[in-house]
């Protein structure tokens, strides 16, 4: 709330710092300005760690990427999200960094991960705390700017255990770059889902990103596999969802029609992979 109250005052002469790291990178390239104060929100009490509850996994939004990396739980639960946070930077980076600040940064590379894990974000607006999911915060996102005083306290992710109903859990990240490691984006694609023992899929969320792209989800490629067991029929229809629900920003080293058809191979290779006739999901 202190936080909050001194951001309030101080408006555009603040900004909340918790890791720094883009940040830094941002006053360096000239793209945002030094501000007169900067609030650190990594001494907050409860904005650090992760915690376990029957419903799912808290989330500081000042926890370090790294740490969150490391985590068993997060690696048990949402594999996606443990492979985008490997994806980010270099270890060096993920030990200042913060989860919450790779989310308000907007193109994070943990976002399309935690919108396919249908994560919720808590936000403090200085009045009532606002819980929304990450898709709806990010659907948001395309038409206007995040309000600079409203702080992420702390992401919630849901445990789904696999069930009579679905008891294939798949779950999968993938961030292409112009070399392996340590690059920024071109696309990224992250999808988690479950299927009946049949292959039939129950629910699947699939979201992209990639360089300056605020990440969406893909809800006509989700519309078409739902319900449906894998063949290659449907596999040709979801190529070509994805290739047109796909809007990636513009980047200077590949091409709009590239990167769609990155993504769209990417969903399609995970999900024969996964759900087509030899498939088997996360677990059985
Ligand atoms: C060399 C290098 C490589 C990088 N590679 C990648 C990469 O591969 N992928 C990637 O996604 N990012 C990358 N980044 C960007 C950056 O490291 C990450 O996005 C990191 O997670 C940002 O977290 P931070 O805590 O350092 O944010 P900060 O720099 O402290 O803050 C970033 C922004 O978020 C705001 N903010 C921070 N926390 C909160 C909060 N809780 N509530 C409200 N606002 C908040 C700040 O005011 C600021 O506007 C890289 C950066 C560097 C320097």
């Amino acid at each position: 709330m202190e936080a909050w109250t001194y951001k309030r005052l101080m408006d555009a002469d603040a900004s909340y710092v918790a890791g720094g790291t883009l940040l830094r990178t941002q006053w360096e390239a000239g793209e945002a300005d030094v501000p007169r104060h900067l609030i650190d929100i990594t001494t907050i009490p409860g904005l650090r760690g992760i915690e376990k509850l029957e419903s799912g996994l808290i989330v500081g939004a000042a926890t370090t990427l790294g740490a969150c990396r490391r985590d068993a739980r997060i690696a048990r639960y949402f594999p996606a999200l443990t492979a985008a946070l490997r994806s980010i930077a270099s270890p060096a980076v993920r030990n200042l960094g913060t989860i919450g600040g790779n989310v308000v940064s907007r193109t994070g590379d943990s976002l399309p991960a935690l919108m396919a894990c249908r994560a919720e974000l808590e936000w403090n607006t200085g009045f009532s705390p606002m819980t929304e999911e990450a898709t709806e915060w990010a659907e948001r996102l395309q038409e206007q700017m995040p309000k600079a005083s409203h702080l992420l306290v702390r992401i919630r992710l849901p445990i789904v255990t696999p069930s009579e109903v679905s008891p294939l859990r798949f779950s999968y990240f993938r961030k292409v770059g112009r070399r392996e490691a340590f690059v920024p984006s071109l696309v990224t694609v992250a999808l988690c889902g479950g299927a009946r023992a049949d292959g039939t899929v129950s629910d699947v969320a699939i979201a992209v990103g990639g360089g300056r792209t605020i990440p969406h989800r893909l809800t006509g490629a989700e519309k078409l596999l739902k319900g449906r067991k894998v063949d290659a029929e449907l596999l040709r229809d979801v190529h070509q969802a994805v290739v047109k629900g796909y809007r990636p920003a513009p980047d200077p080293f590949a091409t709009e029609a590239y990167r769609k058809q990155t993504a769209a191979n990417l969903v399609v290779a995970e999900l024969r992979e996964r759900l087509g006739e030899s498939g088997k999901g996360d677990a059985g």
